[in-house]
C-alpha cells in the first residue's frame, strides 16, 4: 500500500467551532492511525484478520469508552471528542471503528448505564484498556431489523439462569471476552445477561469469507444451557428500549466515522487527479472529475456539519434517537456514494489494494446495513415525522 499521505480537508472552517481539547485529541487519534493502523491494515483485511496487535493503541487514544467516566477508566471526553475519535479511526479503516464502537457503546456503555456498582468495576475498568474484549449480542439467525421478536431466552432456576438461543452477525464475537447479550426472560421481557469466555456451553465459531469488514472478526455466540449467574444480569433497565439506547449511542458514533471513510476516499481521489497525467493534462483538469470532487467536498461538509450539531445535541442530552437515525442514515450513505465514484476516478488502480478507497466502500456496505438498516431509518425518520408506522 502507498504511503499514508492523508490531509483532511475542513471546507467550512469547522476546526474553528472545536475546542482546543477537541482538537488534541482528535490529532492524537489521526496521528495514530497514520502511524500505527495505515500501515498493517491492508494486509490484515486482505488476510480476513483483526489485527490485535492495535488493541492496546485503540485505548490509548481513548477508543474504548471515550465518553464512560474516568472513576471506570473511561476517558470522561464529551460527545464531539467522542465523535472525532470515530472519525479518525473510521478514516484508517471501518472494522477498527466497528470493534471500538462495539467496545464502547454496546459493551461499556449498557454495563455503565443499566448495570450496578459492582459490575461497572469488575468489568468497565479492563474493558478500557482493552484487557478484555467486548461483543453485543442482539441479531438472531431469523431476527435482525426485528430484534423484539427475538427467541434467545433464560430461566429462573434458583441460583442462576440457564440462557439458550443463539445469535449471528456478531462483531469481535470469536475473541471476545464477555458478551452483553439480549434475552427474553420467563414473562417474555428483553434483559441484557454478561456472558463470559469459558462459561460451559457458551461458544463463538467465526463467520467466515465476508467481503466486508475484513479486518473485523464477526461470529457467532450459542448459547446451550449455559449457567449464567444471577449477579450478572444488568438490573437497572429492561425491555426493547435498553439495547436501542446502546444502538443510539453506537449508532452517532458511526455517523462520524462515515465521515472519516469519506474523507479519505476524497482525499485519495483529489491527490490521484493531479498527478495522473491523461490526454496531456492531470485529469482533475477535466470538468467530469472535478464535478465528482466538488460533489464530494460539499456532501463531506454537510455531513461534518449534521454530525457536529448532533454532537452538541448529544452534549446537552437533547439529542432524539430519530435525529440520530437521520445521521448515521445520511453520513454512511454520502460516504459509500463518495467510495463509489472516487473509485471510478481512480480507473483500475482504484480496485487495488494501493489505494485504501476499495477496502472502504465494501467496508461500507456493511455500515449501511449494521446498526439498522438505511431503509429501517428511513422508516424511523417517516415515523417520527408523520406519526404513522411504516414498519409493518
Ligand atoms: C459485519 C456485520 C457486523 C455486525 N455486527 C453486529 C453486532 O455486533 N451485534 C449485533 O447484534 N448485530 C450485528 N450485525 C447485524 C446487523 O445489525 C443486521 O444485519 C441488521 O440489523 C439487518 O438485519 P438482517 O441482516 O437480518 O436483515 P433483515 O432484517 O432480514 O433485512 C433484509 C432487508 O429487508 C429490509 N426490511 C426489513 N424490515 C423491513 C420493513 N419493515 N420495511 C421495509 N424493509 C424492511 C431491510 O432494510 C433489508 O434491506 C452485524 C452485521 C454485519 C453485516
Amino acid at each position: 500500500m502507498k504511503p499514508d499521505l492523508f490531509e483532511a480537508p475542513d471546507y467550512y472552517n469547522i476546526d474553528d467551532l472545536l475546542t482546543e481539547e477537541h482538537k488534541l485529541i482528535r490529532d492524537a487519534a489521526r496521528a495514530w492511525v497514520k502511524r500505527d493502523v495505515s500501515p498493517i491494515i491492508e494486509e490484515a483485511a486482505q488476510k480476513a484478520q483483526f489485527p490485535k496487535s492495535i488493541i492496546p493503541g485503540l485505548a490509548e487514544i481513548g477508543a474504548f469508552g471515550p465518553y464512560i467516566p474516568e472513576e471506570y477508566g473511561g476517558a470522561g471526553l464529551d460527545q464531539i471528542s467522542y465523535g472525532l475519535i470515530m472519525q479518525e479511526i473510521e478514516r484508517g479503516d471501518s472494522g477498527v471503528r466497528s470493534t471500538a464502537s462495539v467496545q464502547s457503546s454496546l459493551v461499556m456503555y449498557p454495563i455503565w448505564k443499566y448495570g450496578n456498582e459492582e459490575q461497572r468495576k469488575k468489568y468497565l475498568p479492563k474493558l478500557a484498556t482493552g484487557e478484555w474484549m467486548g461483543s453485543f449480542g442482539l441479531t438472531e439467525p431469523d431476527h435482525g431489523s426485528n430484534p423484539a421478536g427475538m427467541v434467545t431466552s433464560y430461566k429462573d432456576k434458583g441460583d442462576h439462569y440457564l440462557l439458550n438461543g443463539a445469535k449471528l452477525w456478531i462483531s469481535n464475537s470469536p475473541f471476545c471476552d464477555v458478551a452483553v447479550v439480549w434475552a427474553k426472560n420467563e414473562e417474555g421481557r428483553i434483559h441484557g445477561l454478561v456472558v463470559e469466555r469459558g462459561m460451559e456451553g457458551f461458544s463463538t465459531p467465526e463467520t467466515h469469507n465476508k467481503w466486508s469488514l475484513r479486518a473485523s472478526a464477526t461470529g457467532e455466540l450459542i448459547f446451550q444451557d449455559v449457567k449464567v449467574p444471577k449477579e450478572n444480569l444488568l438490573p437497572n433497565k429492561s425491555g426493547l428500549g435498553a439495547p436501542l439506547g446502546c444502538l443510539d449511542s453506537a449508532r452517532y458514533g458511526i455517523a462520524w466515522g462515515a465521515i472519516g471513510a469519506a474523507m479519505d476516499c476524497y482525499d485519495t481521489a483529489l491527490r490521484y487527479s493531479k498527478e495522473r497525467i491523461q490526454f496531456g493534462k492531470p485529469i482533475g483538469g477535466f470538468q467530469l472529475q472535478q464535478k465528482k470532487l466538488a460533489e464530494m467536498i460539499t456532501e463531506i461538509t454537510k455531513a461534518q456539519l449534521l454530525a457536529l450539531r448532533l454532537g452538541q445535541l448529544k452534549n446537552e442530552d437533547k439529542a432524539t434517537s430519530a435525529q440520530i437515525s437521520m445521521a448515521k442514515r445520511n453520513n454512511v450513505d454520502m460516504a459509500l456514494k463518495i467510495a463509489r465514484e472516487a473509485r471510478q476516478m481512480l480507473g483500475g488502480m482504484g480496485i487495488t489494494g494501493e489505494y485504501p478507497i476499495m477496502r472502504h466502500m465494501m467496508n461500507l456496505e456493511s455500515v449501511i446495513t449494521y446498526e439498522g438498516t438505511h431503509d429501517i431509518h428511513l422508516l424511523i425518520t417517516g415515523l417520527d415525522v408523520t406519526g404513522l408506522n411504516a414498519f409493518k
